[in-house]
């Protein structure tokens, strides 16, 4: 599918002026784009939220995940969860197998832990590459992304244009709490992954997420040896990011 700036910013003008609740966004979203949208889970509360919400304007809306290879077991747990209660079949994308071999023959299995750069050589292989080839057919995706998690996020828009990959981007629940969150998943009983029960509040792949003590920003616990404008995988990098990474300011 090719997705022209036109039909992009036709798109982004439509659904700008729904985003007063999630749910009139996503409604909206799949009644103009239809199998051509779909919600990136990495299974985090928010992304349950979302499927929840998703799969009550539409049973058979489209779900994608990654499979980096290092996820938690509680991860995958909720994921199986979450594929039987609402009987949606999720598709998951995998790594190149030759990359991967040749990263962990070369590097290591833990290359991520010795510098910014080799932590993004991972990501790009285990995350970035797969995303690619789950938007490639795709005209827009949704996330869970917050305002509230970090300071990465503080200015992120409800619907906005992801030019790195040439298509909208949905963050319906960009202004909500955290505790809007939690109130959503405990009201209407969606299952959740229980690693946020033993102190973790942003799951990512098993190496590189710990539980955060209070006071901590919500995405501390992710890469927690780097500083805290690094701590994106590349899954929401703009173009200024990339161009930053260019020239050495963001690596
Ligand atoms: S989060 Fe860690 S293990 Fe997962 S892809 Fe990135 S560097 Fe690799």
């Amino acid at each position: 599918v090719s997705t022209t700036e036109q039909e992009i910013n036709t798109y982004l003008e439509a659904l700008s002026e729904e985003a007063e609740s999630p749910q009139s966004l996503l409604r909206k979203a799949v009644e103009l784009l239809g199998s051509e949208i779909a919600l990136a889970s990495s299974f985090s509360v928010e992304d349950v939220a979302l499927i929840h919400m998703l799969v009550e304007i539409d049973p058979n809306a489209r779900v994608f995940a990654l499979d980096t290879g290092r996820l938690n077991d509680e991860t995958y747990q909720v994921a199986e969860d979450i594929r039987v209660k609402y009987g949606i079949n999720v598709r998951w994308y995998f790594p190149e197998k030759l990359k991967v071999q040749g990263l962990v023959r070369d590097k290591g299995l833990y290359s991520f832990r010795e510098s910014v750069e080799n932590r993004k050589e991972c990501c790009a292989i285990r995350k970035v590459e797969p995303l690619g080839r789950a938007l490639s057919s795709l005209k827009a995706w949704i996330t869970g992304q917050r305002r509230e998690q970090s300071v990465t996020r503080q200015t992120l828009e409800f619907v906005e244009i992801d030019s790195v990959n040439q298509l909208l981007k949905l963050n319906p629940i960009a202004a909500w709490t955290s505790n809007d969150v939690w109130d959503y998943v405990k009201r209407h009983e969606v299952p959740y992954n229980k690693l946020y029960d033993k102190g973790f509040t942003s799951i990512g792949c098993a190496p590189c997420t710990r539980a955060i003590s209070a006071g901590e920003d919500e995405r501390a616990g992710r890469w927690w040896w780097e500083s805290p404008e690094h701590k994106e995988c590349g899954l929401h990098f703009t173009e200024e990011d990339l161009k930053q990474a260019d020239t050495g300011d963001k690596t």
